[in-house]
């Protein structure tokens, strides 16, 4: 019988295959009291199966083959964490001394507690942590179970050369890795969210994955076709051979349109009327440089630091680690400029450890508007100065640019540059080599937008972060479901401060550049050449699409509808009534490099 099930559509694409079923991993784990003099052996039956799992999942992070996603090894590094914990670890032995359970008893009995505090975790990105702990659980289990190092292996089953998908309640970034080889082509789980590992690991990986289909592993059987649409988040099972035709013409489309665009990669982007656009990506570890010089970006235009500070147990990455990590995408951007942005945590991003800053934050009423970003990073002076130092030195390597976050204040740009000219005169002291770097600020406020001027005059350049800008402009938390319809990046306050700055900075000979989402959604992609913005910065997947939309547009045309389109009270309709106008009236249009409308002879 067909049927759909809904889900969030994590990563894009669709797989069509046969169902292999991992059925979800929870071990049945037997109930009995230990005496007191079996008390030491059954703790040492958890530490040994402890060092069997830690040693395993060592050994799967050491043999991680070179073309991983970084972010395997990452999520190993969190499994490792977690499996060190004293939470688990010694809090389960606890259970084992004073309530004599058996330790596989004990352990579910703290895997319990542990997953209810996490439930009660306000923060997205946490709460899904949970997961990962259930994961490491499992395989403790398993060990003591089996007495092996707990790794399940995931083997493909016969099925007669019919290609597989994969079902499970959840999969652990180490079963995940099992199949990188290509044996699996897409997956839907019954848990996770837009920030779970297994979304996080699906997306760089680039395999069609429908997450949070709550039931599905127990709706769909062992070898039902199942048709996975990682755009929409919908998978049909068991869906009639018309169905499934149906949506292998609409892969080879998409395939194929993707393929045709791949071939742009390498194409200078230049609009009709010949204006030069420089397409930079955006990046979270210095190992997504490859991908963003394969995906044809002429630089990196948003380093977000921040994400080598977080899942670190409690310790934060020293100068010279850093170091190590911005000299890495330096070098492996060729020369191309790389901007590094000073550490943007708060709010969404927070990281695991609870330091003074974070108690605080974590207590405030408005996290979005609390001690975050640069604020965070001027409270405290010796860490904001050893990150700086850091930067300068990956400086001698290559061209860069520091990005400060959030920046409302002209105080905080006077206690950057203090900061910068100390970690500047530390080095020199130190002896150590360090470049020039260009130094700007995001947009991301109003207030920023509002008094541009006043920056532009300590600034290189800016860089306009949209996501937050309407957040900050439509008082509208970017991360609470319950407002999302209203979080709107076509209302008119939003583009004017968009427009405003970007013809301020222009104004002033400074760069300026857009990094929020909307740089990436080709539906803005002509509006923001209108404003006379020629620098995007977008995830590297993002970068063809917009090349493309670059290469048909006349910016010098478009820049003639802005006026009514900012002026419109519905901006995104007028933005379409452009458009239309504009494609039946292409072939009016001389001195064009390619013709627009071709289909017809035009009926003047
Ligand atoms: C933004 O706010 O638009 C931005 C690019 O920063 P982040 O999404 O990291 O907050
Ligand atoms: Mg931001």
């Amino acid at each position: 019988m067909t049927f759909q099930l809904f889900g969030l559509p994590v990563s894009r694409g669709i797989a069509i295959g046969r169902a292999v079923l991992v059925a979800s991993s929870r071990i049945d784990v037997a109930h009995y009291y230990v005496g007191a003099d079996a008390v030491e052996t059954e703790i040492d039956r958890l530490r040994v199966a402890r060092d069997a799992v830690a040693a395993g999942l060592a050994a799967m992070k050491n043999d991680l083959p070179a073309e991983a996603p970084a972010e395997l090894s990452a999520l190993l590094d969190v499994h490792l964490m977690l499996l060190h914990d004293e939470s688990l670890t010694g809090a389960t032995k606890q259970w084992i001394r004073e309530r004599h359970y058996n330790a596989e008893w004990a352990l579910s009995a703290q895997l319990e507690v542990l997953a209810r505090q996490f439930d009660e975790m306000e923060d997205e990105y946490l709460r899904e942590r949970k997961a990962d702990l259930e994961q490491v659980v499992e395989r403790l289990l398993g060990v003591l179970a089996r007495g092996e190092d707990g790794a399940s292996p995931i083997v493909a089953p016969a099925s007669g050369g019919d290609p597989l998908v994969l079902v499970a309640n959840d999969i652990s970034p180490a079963d995940m890795l099992q199949w990188k080889g290509g044996v699996f082509l897409g997956f839907v789980t019954d848990v996770g969210g837009k920030t779970s590992h297994t979304a996080i690991v699906a997306r760089s990986m680039d395999i069609p994955a429908v997450v949070g289909a709550r039931e599905a592993s127990r709706l769909i059987r062992q070898d039902d076709w199942l048709v996975i649409d990682g755009d929409a988040g919908t998978v049909i099972v068991d869906p009639p051979p018309s169905v499934i035709e149906e949506y292998r013409a609409i892969k080879r489309e998409r395939d194929a349109s993707r393929a045709g665009l791949a071939r742009l990669r390498h194409l200078p982007a230049v609009t009709l009327d010949g204006e030069a656009v420089e397409l930079l990506a955006n990046i979270e570890q210095p190992g997504d440089a490859a991908a963003a010089l394969e995906a044809g970006a002429c630089g990196i235009g948003l380093f977000r630091s921040e994400f080598l500070f977080m899942n670190r147990g409690g310790d934060l990455p020293g100068e010279d680690e850093q170091f190590e990590a911005y000299r890495t995408a330096v070098e492996a951007m060729k020369g191309l400029p790389v901007t590094i942005r000073t550490v943007d945590i708060g709010a969404d991003k927070a990281l695991d450890r609870m330091s003074a800053n974070e108690l605080r934050h974590e207590h405030a009423l408005n996290p979005a508007l609390g001690l975050r970003a640069i604020r965070w990073s001027l409270s405290d002076p010796a860490m904001f100065r050893q990150q700086l130092r850091a930067i300068l030195r990956a400086a001698a390597h290559g061209k860069v640019r520091v990005l400060l976050p959030m920046v409302a204040h002209l105080s905080e740009v006077r206690q950057t540059l203090d900061a910068l000219a100390r970690a500047r005169q530390q080095l020199d002291d130190a002896g150590r080599a360090y470049g020039p770097v260009e130094i700007g600020g995001m947009v991301e406020v109003p207030a920023a937008a509002l008094v541009l001027p006043a920056f532009l005059r300590h600034f290189d350049f800016v860089s306009i972060g949209t996501n937050d800008l309407i957040q900050y402009t439509l008082a509208i938390d970017r991360a609470d479901e319950a407002v999302a319809y209203l979080y709107n990046p076509w209302h008119p306050a939003v583009l004017q401060l968009i427009a405003q700055t970007i013809a301020g900075a222009r104004a002033a000979g400074k760069g300026v550049s857009v990094c929020g989402e909307m740089a990436g959604d080709t539906a803005f992609s002509e509006l923001l050449l209108a404003m006379g913005l020629r620098s995007f910065s977008m995830h590297p997947s993002q970068i063809v699409a917009v090349k493309q939309r670059v290469l048909g547009a006349d910016a010098g045309r478009w820049s003639q509808s802005l006026g009514r389109i900012l002026g419109a009270d519905d901006p995104e309709r007028e933005c379409l009534v452009v458009t239309s106008a504009m494609s039946e009236n292409a072939h009016l249009v001389e001195g064009h490099r390619a013709p627009r409308a071709v289909a017809s002879e035009p009926a003047l």
